[in-house]
């Protein structure tokens, strides 16, 4: 192996067992959580080191990075998830490589997203990213509370779209167990009237145990992984 796949293999190791740890201290199983590697700003060659690690899903925030890493790792078993903004215009091709988007927090993209998925004969998973942040912080990405509702609605109503369940970051200097709290309440409601939307997406290199411990089934991880990433986006 190379430096650099040991270096991840160390890094992994560690994520695994964070999750591990987290999930015995809440008395969960290990595998009600499953790890979602976020590869954004990391070359092909680290994805291809993943995969070889056993590393199932990915996920990437930038489209254009995604269409060209996912082309680069056509021959791997990966599961991408697209965790990122997206433009309408965007949406449809995103459905080129993603079998999750986890990023949908309006109306407007549901159908390029839905007519993407039914050109290539596929359904595509769809998980509500909803915003958490204070009624009176910046808008950061995510559908507010009150309309989550009506978003999944919308989302369920899409024959080629299956509504998978919700996502959301914590906000920048919040309690992120509060937060998750939170998400766990939206995400109860959610469930209400969906029963199969059981994904909730939370936590990232930062805050896995407080998801994991606030019921998250998917964690998102990447600079605990493969390292820090250029400060800018
Ligand atoms: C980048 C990113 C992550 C991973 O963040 P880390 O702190 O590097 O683990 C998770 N979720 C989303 C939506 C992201 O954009």
């Amino acid at each position: 192996m190379t430096s650099r796949a040991d270096e991840i293999r160390e890094r992994l190791d560690v994520v695994r067992e964070r999750i591990a740890a987290a999930c015995r201290t809440c008395g969960r199983a290990s595998g009600e959580v499953s790890l979602i590697v976020v590869t954004k700003f990391f070359p092909a060659s680290d994805v291809r080191i993943l995969a070889d690690l056993g590393v199932t899903d990915v996920a990437e925030n930038r489209h254009q990075e995604a269409v060209d890493k996912s082309a680069e790792c056509g021959d791997l078993a990966l599961r991408w998830h697209f965790v990122g903004g997206l433009q309408s215009n965007k949406a449809s091709a995103v459905t080129g490589y993603a079998s999750v988007v986890q990023s949908v927090d309006r109306a407007k993209l549901l159908r390029p997203l839905a007519r993407g998925a039914a050109d290539r004969g596929r359904v595509l998973d769809v998980l509500v990213q909803v915003s958490l942040d204070g009624p009176d912080s910046e808008h950061r990405s995510g559908v507010a509370p009150d309309d989550l509702a009506g978003l999944a609605d919308a989302v369920a109503s899409h024959d080629d779209l299956r509504l998978r369940g919700v996502m959301a970051v914590a906000p920048l200097g919040a309690d992120p167990g509060e937060a998750f709290d939170h998400l766990a309440r939206l995400h109860l409601s959610v469930l209400a009237d969906h029963p199969d939307a059981t994904w909730r997406s939370a936590g990232m290199s930062g805050d896995l145990e407080a998801a994991v411990a606030r019921g998250a089934t998917h964690v998102r991880v990447g600079s605990a992984v493969l390292g820090s990433r250029p400060p800018v986006q």
